[in-house]
């Protein structure tokens, strides 16, 4: 039975008012309601306590009220706008409602009950993974700890990967301490024997998170966890498995928890779709070292680079018409097969932005994002003129892009129109410049 009733009127600390309008859901912590702020009648999404040690603990309403002074670090997370006055026996406070189309990373781990909570791309999961990264590197650099990252910390759209981070009030100092602890299987092993969740705390529950993104699977989980001596566990030891004695399954040091031949598919599966440098950075990200020592884990800000990388090299396969655009991770020089389809592939073309950013990948339908940027500047298309194949490049911006030849010739491409990639040519972006390299 819901704590609030539709047109209860709560009174928010700022002096304003917001109307219950439903009731949505409900968790551990509490229910979450939506409801109409007044004045002004926007919809918005009220998180309001109905556990009594948050209720009676003066310093988590302390702590809320100081997340909501600051600003969110990015617009991934759901960030407490306001808090409301203690009244009806509890507080809550108030953030953006959760959009349509966003899913429960947790969904995407039990695709049997939930068929849709799938990526459809690897554009999709690169994606994800980039603004996860993004989101954590500026809240770690704000100074805050996210304290308790798992799988139910996401909401994540499975066709454009586009991230919502939820349960912010979780969110401490970095070196405070509001009492949350973890999830069993995202801990790490110092804050599963009592020590203050931090930042570095956080980039052991992120690698685990990332690996679970590009490949399903639990990292820890193998050989040894599904032996008959570890079939029915205690909490105890569950928490050291995957924790302080935690064995990667793809651990090149110790094979005693590699990944069984159906039980553990995703990850045998997909390991063989990552690039060297992709399975390089979670062996070390998830090795013993990095498990037992907080100081050798991976910085958010550096897997960032790490999937932006990727993204400029990943190769988009549109061999045949009939088959739906695909897309793979591929370091260096592309296959002559699609690894997915068998199909021959296509042309390919680079786009070399020197220091600026890594050398981008153009294949057709292959979409070109600047930067650190989700919006595409360009999409690569094949076109046949004469009986000659060759990729173009169309101008999905806002901007007229300018282009000098090799041998000097200039011209521009306005919005909407497209050029010929064309060896030795360079294109200014506006913000950005690239040689094309063929
Ligand atoms: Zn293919």
């Amino acid at each position: 039975m819901p704590s609030l009733s539709p047109g209860t009127v709560i009174t928010v600390s700022d002096g304003s008012s917001l109307t219950v309008i439903a009731y949505i859901a409900s968790g551990g912590q509490g229910e979450v309601y939506r409801v109409r702020r007044n004045p002004g009648g926007r919809e918005m999404a009220l998180k309001w306590y109905t556990n009594r040690a948050i209720i009676d603990n003066p310093d988590f309403l302390k702590t809320l009220r100081h997340n909501c002074r600051h600003k969110a670090p990015s617009d991934a997370f759901l960030w407490p706008e306001a808090v409301t006055d203690r009244q009806y026996g509890s507080f809550g406070y108030i953030m953006r409602l959760r959009p349509e189309g966003f899913v429960d990373l947790g969904k995407f781990f039990c695709i049997d009950r939930n068929p849709q909570a799938y990526f459809r791309s690897w554009l999709a999961k690169l994606t994800a993974c980039i603004q996860i990264c993004d989101a954590f590197s500026r809240l770690h650099n704000n100074g805050f700890s996210y304290q308790d990252i798992n799988d139910g910390s996401f909401l994540i759209d499975p066709f454009r990967g586009h991230v919502l981070i939820c349960d912010n009030d979780n969110i401490v100092s970095d070196g405070c301490s509001n009492g949350v602890s973890g999830k069993p299987h995202y801990m790490a092993p110092e804050v599963a024997e009592g020590n203050t969740p931090d930042r570095a705390s956080d980039r052991f529950s992120l690698a685990i998170i990332l690996y679970r993104i590009l490949m399903i699977d639990h990292p820890f989980e193998g050989r040894s966890t599904t032996s008959d001596e570890n079939r029915c566990l205690t909490p105890d030891r569950e928490m050291l498995l995957f924790g302080r004695e935690a064995v990667f399954c793809h651990d090149t040091a110790d094979r005693s928890n590699a990944p069984v031949e159906g039980l553990h598919d995703n990850s045998i599966l997909y390991w063989r779709y990552l690039t060297s440098r992709l399975q390089r950075a979670f062996r070390i990200a998830l090795c013993r070292r990095a498990i037992v020592d907080p100081c050798c884990r991976i910085r958010a800000s550096s897997w960032k680079q790490m999937m932006l990388a990727e993204r400029a090299a990943l190769v988009t396969c549109h061999a045949a018409p009939d088959v739906p655009v695909h897309d793979y991770l591929c370091e260096g020089a592309k296959p002559d097969l699609c690894p997915l389809c068998g199909s021959m592939t296509g042309a390919e073309v680079w786009l070399d932005f020197g220091d600026a950013m890594p050398a981008y990948r153009l294949t057709a339908s292959k979409p070109l994002f600047l930067g650190e940027s989700f919006v595409p500047e360009g999409i690569c298309r094949a076109v046949n003129s004469s009986g000659v194949d060759s990729l173009v490049l169309e101008n999905v911006s806002r901007h007229t892009w300018h282009i000098v030849e090799s041998g000097g010739r200039r011209f521009k491409v306005v919005p909407g129109a497209y050029c010929r990639l064309v060896g030795g040519a360079s294109i200014n972006f506006g913000s950005w410049r690239a040689k094309i390299e063929i």
